[in-house]
């Protein structure tokens, strides 16, 4: 079994190989490498190879993470997992990014919460391309309203857009998706939002995410390997 080190290399490669076919400068493109259901000593293990962006999806785990790696000060935590609203005030308190946001009352809280000794929590909205019933996300019809709502919070920096597209089989496919998330980018650039960020792609369609201009790519099973079953 290869070891986390060298898989991180692998991926961070394979971003590379994905920007230059693109024509686009690899150091636009971030990776989150997401460590949900694993040891904190596995995020140690990729910090030490020089990774710094971690993301978690489970609140608790993710506090319990943050403690026990409190003496890795350069670390940065990305929440990407679905938000409650008992859950806004640790997660405006402990983390530099919030990917998940698809609910104006959730983001309210958020900004509300966000205490005032840190710099404005940086967030995407999560958008379901796919309209699929049992996923988070807004919808793109109600994209714009929820956009504007939160850009104008006062202890949110709206950054851009995140989403999980429905899994398809073929390059072109996926890339079909991913152009959607950049086209709904770009129309709330048009209304003079800077945004900056597309939150796309994970182990399985990373190349194609890169290719449509994804800058954060959130990976977490060619790094760390299959998930242990999922803490709550
Ligand atoms: C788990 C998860 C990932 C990582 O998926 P892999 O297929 O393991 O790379 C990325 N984004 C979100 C929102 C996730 O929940």
């Amino acid at each position: 079994m290869p070891k986390i080190d060298e898989k991180l290399h692998n991926v961070t490669a394979r971003l590379i190989a994905a920007a230059e076919m693109a024509g686009r400068d690899p150091a636009h493109v971030a990776l989150v490498a997401v460590s949900k259901t694993q040891p904190a000593e596995a995020v140690e293990a990729a910090y030490r190879a020089g990774q710094r962006r971690f993301g978690e999806n489970y609140l608790q785990e993710a506090l319990d993470k943050q403690t026990a790696l409190a003496a890795l000060t350069e670390l940065e935590w990305h929440f990407i997992g679905p938000i409650q609203s008992n859950k806004t005030r640790a997660i405006a308190e402990h983390f530099q990014w919030v990917h998940s946001v698809d609910r104006e009352k959730i983001a309210r809280r958020l900004s509300e919460q966000r205490p005032e000794s840190l710099p404005p929590l940086q967030v995407c909205l999560q958008v379901n391309l796919d309209d699929e019933p049992n996923k988070s996300g807004v919808t793109l019809a109600q994209l714009p309203d929820l956009a504007r709502a939160v850009y104008a919070l006062p202890r949110l920096q709206l950054r851009g857009l995140m989403a999980i597209p429905a899994p398809r089989e073929t390059r072109v496919e996926q890339r079909a998706s991913f152009a959607r998330l950049r086209t709904a980018l770009e129309a709330l650039r048009d209304e003079n939002m800077a945004l900056d960020t597309l939150s796309m792609g994970m182990s399985a369609d990373l190349e194609a995410a890169v290719a449509e201009g994804a800058t954060l790519v959130r990976v977490g099973t060619d790094i760390f390997g299959a998930r242990q079953a999922p803490t709550g």
